[in-house]
C-alpha cells in the first residue's frame, strides 16, 4: 500500500513517539495548503499533519481548470521556485516535472488557463505529500479544542475524519487553517416565479454552462455584478449565444461602470479588485460605452444599469423573465471547523490579517465574557485568510493569488511560534 493511502492511524504508527504530537497540522491542500506546508517544511518544522478532502489542488483544479488566469504565467513559476522543497519537486524529473511542462512552455509575460497553474499544484501535493515529515491524510477536520495549560505551552487537539465513521484526534502546536472560499449567494429581495439560480462556478467553466443550458430554449440568463468573475461568466454566455445557443440572451446588472487594474510605476492600481488579463482585455473592447454599440456582443447581452438600493425594483422587472440568473457578487470564506475551548465553550475566531493570526473573546477568570486576546496556535492564509494590503494612494484591498499568499505566509510564518 503506498504511504499516501494509509490511514493516520497506519501512519502514525509508522513514525516514532513524535508522530503522535505534530509540529503542525495545515488543513486544505489548495494553493494555500501547498504554500504553508513549503514554508513550515522550509523552517524544519516537522511532522506536519496535512489535511483535505482530496488532495487535488483544490478548487482551482476542480472548477477553474478552463477560466484564463487573470495573472502573468510568471508568478505561477514564482511560485513553485519561492521554497527549497518546491524547487526540490519540480526539478526532480519524472511526473512532477512533467507536470510542469506546459506551464514552462508558455510565455512568463502572458495569461493562461488556470489548468496549467492547477497541473502544478498537483505536481507540488504530490512532491510534498511523498516527504518524510508530512503525513498526509484524505478526510475532514472537523473540530479543534484549544488545550489551554499555564504551565505549559497552549496545544489544539483536533478531530479528523477519514471518511464514515473513523475519527482520529491528534495534537499540535501549530493549526493552520487554509479552507478556501466560495462564491458569495445572496437572498433576492424579490419572490422570482419562474427564474433559477445558476450557479457562478457552473458559469466560469464553458463546458459546464454549455451543458447546463444545453436542453432550455429559448433561453434568457440574467448575470449580477461586475467583478471579474461577471465578465468572464459574460464572455463565456456570450461565446455561447455567438456559436451554438443563437437564442440565448443576456441581461447584464451592474451597478457600477468597469474598474480595471492599472500598472503604474512599480505597483498596480486596483491590483486585487480590478479587472485584469483576457477578461479586462474583453471588456475594454466589447463592454464599455464606447465600444459596446459597435460590438457585436450588444445583439446578445442587454446592459442594466441601477443604484444600489434600487435592487427590489431593478431584479422584479428584470430577473421574471429569466430562466437562470448568476450572482457574480464575490467570495465568502468556507465553513470552519468547530473551534472550542477545554471547557466545551465554542470559539469565533477573528483574523489578523496582517500577522497571519487570530483573536477571540477569552473569558475572563470569573467566567464572563473578557477582551479579544491572542489565540494562540491558530494561523490561516489563502482566498479566506488573505494578507492586507495599502497600496501608495491609501486604497486598502485583500491580496488573494497564488504569489500574493506565498509573499504573505513567507513573511508572517516565522512568527507563528
Ligand atoms: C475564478 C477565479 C480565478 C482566479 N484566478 C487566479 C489567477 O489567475 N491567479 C491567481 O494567482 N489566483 C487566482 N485566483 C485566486 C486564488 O488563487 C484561488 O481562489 C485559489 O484557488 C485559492 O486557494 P486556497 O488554497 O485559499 O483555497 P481552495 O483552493 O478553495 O482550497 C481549500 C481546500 O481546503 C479543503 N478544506 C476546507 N475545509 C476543510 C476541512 N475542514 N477539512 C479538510 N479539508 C478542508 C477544501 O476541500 C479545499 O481543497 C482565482 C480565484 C477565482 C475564484
Amino acid at each position: 500500500m503506498s504511504p499516501h493511502s494509509r490511514s493516520l492511524a497506519a501512519q502514525r504508527r509508522g513514525m516514532s513517539d513524535r508522530g503522535t504530537q505534530y509540529e503542525a497540522v495545515v488543513v486544505g491542500a489548495g494553493p494555500a495548503g501547498i504554500t504553508c506546508v513549503g514554508n513550515l517544511l522550509e523552517r524544519k518544522l516537522s511532522p506536519i499533519l496535512w489535511v483535505d478532502d482530496a488532495f487535488d489542488g483544490g478548487r482551482v483544479n476542480r472548477l477553474y481548470r478552463e477560466v484564463p488566469s487573470n495573472t502573468k504565467v510568471k508568478t505561477f513559476l514564482d511560485f513553485a521556485e519561492a521554497l527549497t522543497p518546491f524547487r526540490e519537486i519540480v526539478s526532480a524529473g519524472g511526473k512532477q516535472e512533467g507536470r510542469m511542462r506546459e506551464l514552462k512552455g508558455v510565455d512568463p509575460e502572458k495569461g493562461c488557463k488556470l489548468g496549467m497553474a492547477a497541473d502544478m499544484c498537483l505536481a507540488l501535493t504530490e512532491g510534498l505529500r511523498g516527504l518524510p515529515g508530512v503525513v498526509a491524510t484524505k478526510g475532514r477536520l472537523e473540530e479543534g479544542t484549544l488545550d489551554e495549560n499555564p504551565r505549559s505551552p497552549s496545544q489544539w487537539v483536533v478531530k479528523v475524519r477519514e471518511g464514515g465513521d473513523a475519527v482520529t484526534s491528534v495534537r499540535t502546536k501549530r493549526l493552520v487553517l487554509c479552507t478556501g472560499a466560495s462564491p458569495t449567494i445572496e437572498p433576492l429581495p424579490v419572490e422570482l416565479q419562474n427564474s433559477r439560480p445558476l450557479e457562478l462556478d457552473t458559469a466560469l467553466s464553458p463546458t459546464r454552462l454549455s451543458s447546463a443550458l444545453s436542453s432550455q430554449s429559448p433561453l434568457n440568463v440574467a448575470v449580477i455584478g461586475a467583478s471579474h468573475s461577471a465578465i468572464l461568466v459574460l464572455m463565456n454566455l456570450y461565446h455561447l449565444a455567438s456559436s451554438s445557443k443563437p437564442d440565448l440572451r443576456i441581461r447584464w446588472l451592474t451597478r457600477h461602470s468597469l474598474r480595471y487594474a492599472e500598472y503604474m510605476d512599480g505597483w498596480i492600481l486596483r491590483d486585487n479588485t480590478g479587472l485584469k488579463g483576457e477578461a479586462a482585455e474583453w471588456a475594454r473592447q466589447n463592454l464599455e460605452p464606447e465600444t459596446f454599440k459597435q460590438s457585436d456582443v450588444s445583439n446578445f447581452i442587454k446592459r442594466i444599469d441601477y443604484e444600489a438600493g434600487d435592487e427590489e425594483g431593478t431584479y422584479e422587472e428584470n430577473l421574471q423573465g429569466c430562466q437562470f440568473y448568476v450572482q457574480a457578487i464575490g467570495y465568502r470564506p468556507d465553513p470552519l471547523p468547530k473551534l472550542k475551548t477545554r471547557g466545551g465553550k465554542e470559539i469565533t475566531p477573528y483574523f489578523d490579517n496582517e500577522r497571519g493570526t487570530f483573536t477571540y473573546v477569552k473569558e475572563s477568570e470569573g467566567g464572563s465574557v473578557g477582551d479579544l486576546a491572542r489565540l494562540p496556535g491558530l494561523y490561516g492564509g489563502g482566498i479566506a485568510f488573505p494578507e492586507r494590503v495599502v497600496d501608495p494612494r491609501g486604497n486598502v484591498e485583500h491580496a488573494v493569488g497564488f504569489w500574493k499568499f506565498m509573499k504573505f505566509v513567507q513573511r508572517v510564518s516565522p512568527g507563528w511560534n
